[in-house]
């Protein structure tokens, strides 16, 4: 197995709290620093003039290095375009969970090889941005065929495939919902699981009630599928609650709470998945992630890149709304963007800088992380590795 040092790191974050905290956040900072990684992992993470000799080496001129993104929550399955949709809101028409039939009318028109090719096309945007972990839902499909050709696409891409037949109840059973919740706990689960860790619903009104999510999720958990909520998004409603009842990895959404629904997240474990692309692009209030963080939730950032509520695959773009709209420190931020989302995926393996941990990181070409929040837009990510590869 051959070796790598970079080294002449001026900041480097590992996420180990051995190294430290920062503004609120464990980020392990170290300067002048030094790592070394062999093969897909990393051997060594230290001070400059401790490091040891490897078959190679790589200054990076005093340059930032960060673990690389871990972005919880996508639906990169998809075909078609809604920037009309967008055009519109942003003239006052409000955004509604039914505009997702439009997108499911495209996928399902469109071939294996386009469907593809657009998700091929995001991953290599995310890993520009410095992503090396990404979740990809299914949910544009509504078929039993087309949710397990999503997810079959999806899993050549990462092994954090999420199940989202309850998306939204699809046109042909608009009169009949309970007989979609039938299809979806029954043959389309059957057809999904074998390409799915992860089981999610969309609760919302529009979307899936309690009572319903209730039944898609056990029936997901009883096929050996983690679970995942769309929560609280558009307003106050029983997401939060459910997922937490149930011992869900992730709550993802979180802007409308109430007092006892941040209550049963900090008591749950359960990890809040903030969105804040979304916000942004349907000119919606941003959830509070101070109030979660001072309540003792542990929150994770995430793109949520769709075609439709928030096209966007930038993880440093969440992390600069984050800081300047939900009140995260600067520090905060990029912990919730690497080790909170390794978190909300349930992995130990990702979003930290430590010996035995995959080799993933992004160089930035900046002095330390900061320049993430304080240079929004910038393109700064150089290097992004993936399992010890340049990406
Ligand atoms: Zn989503």
């Amino acid at each position: 197995m051959t070796s790598l040092l970079l080294t002449g790191i001026g900041s480097l974050v590992t996420n180990d709290p051995t190294y430290g905290s920062v503004d609120g956040a464990a980020l392990g900072e170290i300067r002048d620093a030094a790592i070394v990684i062999e093969g897909s992992r990393f051997a060594w993470v230290g001070a400059r003039r401790d490091a040891p000799a490897a078959d190679g080496s790589v200054d990076v001129g005093g340059r930032a290095v960060i673990p690389g993104f871990v972005d919880s929550h996508s639906h990169l399955v998809f075909a078609g375009d809604r920037a009309q949709e967008f055009a519109a809101r942003m003239t006052g028409t409000p955004y509604s969970a039914g505009g997702i039939r439009t997108t499911v009318a495209a996928t399902r028109e469109a071939s294996d090889d386009q469907l593809t090719a657009n998700v091929a096309r995001l991953v290599t945007e995310m890993r520009r941005q410095g992503t090396t972990t990404v979740e990809i839902k299914s949910g544009y499909g509504l078929t039993t065929l087309d949710e397990s050709r999503a997810l079959a696409i999806a899993s050549s891409y990462t092994d954090d495939t999420t199940y989202l037949g309850a998306h939204v109840v699809p046109a042909e059973f608009a009169d009949d919902p309970a007989g979609y919740v039938d299809l979806v706990t029954g043959p389309m689960l059957a057809a999904a699981a074998p390409h799915a860790k992860w089981v999610d619903v969309f609760v919302e009104r529009g979307a899936f009630d309690a009572d319903q999510a209730r039944a898609i999720l056990r029936a997901g958990a009883e096929k050996g599928l983690g679970l995942r909520v769309h929560a609280n998004q558009l307003g106050e409603g029983p997401g939060v609650q459910l997922a937490c009842e149930l011992g869900a990895a992730a709550a993802d959404h979180c802007t409308h709470l109430s007092d006892a629904d941040v209550d049963a997240l900090a008591a749950s474990g359960v990890v809040a998945g903030l969105l804040p692309a979304v916000e942004f692009s349907t000119r919606s209030p941003y959830p509070d992630a101070r109030r979660l963080i001072d309540a003792g939730v542990t929150v994770a950032l995430a793109t949520d890149c769709n075609p439709g509520s928030g096209y966007s695959s930038s993880m440093p773009l969440c992390i600069a709304l984050a800081v300047r709209e939900m009140r995260m420190t600067p520090a905060e931020a990029l912990w919730s963007a690497t080790a909170g989302g390794a978190l909300s995926l349930r992995r130990d393996d990702v979003g930290r800088i430590k010996p035995g941990a995959r080799a993933d990181l992004a160089v930035l070409d900046a002095p330390s992380y900061l320049h993430l929040a304080y240079r929004p837009g910038v393109p700064l990510v150089t290097h992004t590795f993936v399992a010890g590869r340049q990406a």
